[in-house]
């Protein structure tokens, strides 16, 4: 019991580090940046992806205004997504922005 607690916090801890090392600070529009892997100045590609927020939302609304068909907003919508960005050059994945909250 103790052994795997201890492992699972070893384990996120390596995580989060290899997150910070590895990828950019990004938000969720496009950003103007010099490319890691081609070193070219470039705007960043976002790519919109649905995330356990968009669901979530999808699943609230659902519930409650299901007489509107409401619970299709959220895929439509960037709000609740998650946005990867990619090199527009070289294509290669830079930086992921995670919705972490509802509102
Ligand atoms: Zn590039």
């Amino acid at each position: 019991m103790d052994t795997r607690a201890y492992q699972q916090i070893n384990q996120s801890t390596d995580n989060s580090v290899c997150i910070e090392m590895d990828l950019l600070q990004v938000g969720s529009e496009p950003v103007g940046m010099r490319c890691p892997y081609c070193q070219e100045d470039i705007m960043t590609r976002a790519i919109y992806k649905n995330s356990t927020i968009t669901h979530i939302v999808a699943a609230v609304l659902g519930v409650l205004f299901w007489w509107l068909c409401c619970c299709i907003i959220p895929y439509t919508t960037k709000r609740w997504k998650n946005v990867e960005h990619n090199c527009p050059n070289c294509h290669k994945f830079l930086g992921v922005y995670e919705r972490t909250r509802v509102i």
